[in-house]
C-alpha cells in the first residue's frame, strides 16, 4: 500500500505546541533523548523515532502509535538534547494533535489549537448548560435547601443525556486510534491474538492506577544523578493524588445516587460525602502542586505551557472548589450566595465531563488505551501443541 505523506504535519503539530516556539526541525537524530529516556527501553527508540516521523510527513504512523502516550512528559529528554529541539513539548503538542485527528467533530481540533479556541468551546458548552438548568430554577428563599432552588431529578436527566454523548464521542475517537493501529500491526505482521486481550486489559489498568511506568519516569531511573523530590512531591506521587481524588469524588457522587433519594439530606459523617470531601481535598493538593510546578517552569523558555495545559487543571480546581463550598451551604445556609455556587459547581461539574473526549483530559482515554494496545501486541506468542507436550 503506498505511504501517505503529509507534507504539512509538523506544521500543524507546532500549532498545538505552547506558544507556536517548538521547533524540532533542529534535530539531527542523535538518539541522546532515547538514551535517557527512562522508558524507551523496550521499544525501537522514542521520542526520536516520533520526530523523524513528523520530519518526513509520517501523520498515520504518527497517530497509529502506541509509543506517543507511553511518554508521561518527564522532560528528561529536552534536558539532554544537544540541539534544544525540545523532545518533551515536541511529544506533548503531538498529544494535544492526536487528540484533534482522532475527534471527529472538529472540536477537539478548536479548543487545543489556541486560548481563544478553548475558552470559546468551553462558553458554548457552559451557556448550553446553564440555560438548561435555568429552565427548572425554583424561586425559593436564600434559607432553602440546595435541592429546591435547582432539582435534583432535572441535574439527573442532563448528567445521563450528557454521559450518552460523551460516551459516544469517546468511543468513536478511541476506536479511531485503535483502527490506526490495527492497520499499522497489519503492515508489520504483528498478531493480535484476542485470548491476550484480557491480560493485557489487566496489564495497562494495574500500570494506569498503580503509576508504575510513571514512576520509573518521574524517578528518573536512568538518570540517578539527580536528588530525589521528598515521596509526596515527586510527580508520579502529585499526579496519582489528582486522579485518585478524583476517582473518589466520582465514586461518591455515583454511590449518593444509587443508594439514596436524590437531594436527600445526609449528616456530614454520611460515608459517601465523607468520601466526596475527602477525595476533593486531595484532588486539591495534587492539583496545587502541579500548578504551582507549571509556573515555575514557565520562567524556563524550554518549559512553557500551553493555554490547554492549564485550562484543565484550572478547570477542574474551580469545580473541586465549587464542590467543597456547596457542601458547606448544604449545612450552614449561605444565602442566595450557596445557590450561585451550587448553580456554578453543576455548570463546571458537567462541562468536565463534556470537555472530556476534547481536552488533555482525554489522555485518560488515549493513555489506558495505548498502554493496553502495547501489551496486546507484545503479549507473548501462544505455545504450540508441539511446544506445550514437549
Ligand atoms: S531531539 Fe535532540 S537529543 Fe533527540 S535525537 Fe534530536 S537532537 Fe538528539
Ligand atoms: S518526556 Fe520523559 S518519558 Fe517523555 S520521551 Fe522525554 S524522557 Fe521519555
Amino acid at each position: 500500500m503506498a505511504r501517505i505523506v503529509n507534507t504539512q504535519l509538523l506544521q500543524k503539530i507546532k500549532r498545538h505546541g505552547a506558544g507556536g516556539t517548538l521547533d524540532v526541525s533542529a534535530c539531527f537524530n542523535c538518539g541522546n533523548c532515547v538514551a535517557v529516556c527512562p522508558l524507551a527501553e523496550d521499544s525501537a527508540g522514542f521520542p526520536r523515532r516520533m520526530i523523524r516521523m513528523a520530519q518526513v510527513g509520517m501523520e498515520q504512523e504518527l497517530l497509529a502509535s502506541e509509543d506517543l502516550w507511553r511518554c508521561y512528559a518527564c522532560g528528561e529528554c529536552t534536558e539532554t538534547c544537544p540541539r534544544q529541539a525540545d523532545p518533551a513539548a515536541f511529544m506533548a503538542a503531538t498529544r494535544s494533535y492526536a487528540i484533534a485527528r482522532y475527534d471527529f467533530t472538529g472540536l477537539a481540533g478548536l479548543a487545543n489549537r489556541s486560548a481563544a479556541g478553548n475558552l470559546a468551546v468551553f462558553a458554548v458548552f457552559s451557556a448550553i448548560f446553564g440555560v438548561l438548568l435555568a429552565a427548572k430554577q425554583q424561586a425559593v428563599a436564600p434559607s432553602a435547601p440546595l435541592f429546591n432552588f435547582l432539582p435534583g431529578e432535572w441535574i439527573h436527566h442532563i448528567g445521563v443525556a450528557l454521559f450518552v454523548v460523551v460516551g459516544l464521542s469517546a468511543v468513536f475517537g478511541m476506536l479511531s486510534m485503535f483502527l490506526r493501529f490495527r492497520a499499522q500491526c497489519g503492515r508489520k505482521a504483528v498478531a493480535l491474538r484476542l485470548s491476550a486481550l484480557p491480560g493485557a486489559l489487566v496489564q495497562a489498568l494495574t500500570d494506569a492506577l498503580m503509576h508504575t511506568r510513571f514512576q520509573r519516569c518521574a524517578d528518573g531511573e536512568r538518570t540517578p544523578a539527580k536528588p530525589a523530590e521528598p515521596l509526596l512531591k515527586r510527580p508520579w506521587a502529585v499526579h496519582a493524588a489528582v486522579m485518585g481524588g478524583f476517582l473518589a469524588m466520582l465514586a461518591a457522587t455515583t454511590l449518593d445516587y444509587l443508594l439514596k433519594p436524590i437531594g436527600s439530606p445526609v449528616a456530614p459523617w454520611y460515608p459517601m460525602r465523607l468520601l466526596g470531601a475527602i477525595g476533593g481535598l486531595v484532588c486539591l493538593y495534587g492539583l496545587a502542586v502541579m500548578l504551582g510546578r507549571r509556573w515555575k517552569a514557565s520562567e524556563v523558555p524550554w518549559k512553557k505551557s500551553s493555554f490547554a495545559d492549564w485550562f484543565f487543571p484550572l478547570l477542574l480546581a474551580a469545580t473541586v472548589l465549587t464542590g467543597l463550598a456547596a457542601e458547606v451551604a448544604d449545612y450552614a445556609p449561605l444565602g442566595a450566595f450557596g445557590h450561585i455556587v451550587f448553580f456554578a459547581h453543576v455548570v463546571l461539574a458537567m462541562d468536565l465531563v463534556a470537555l472530556l473526549p476534547l481536552t488533555k483530559f482525554a489522555h485518560v482515554l488515549y493513555r489506558t488505551l495505548a498502554l493496553t494496545l502495547f501489551a496486546w501486541s507484545h503479549a507473548p506468542a501462544a505455545e504450540t501443541a508441539a511446544e506445550a507436550e514437549a
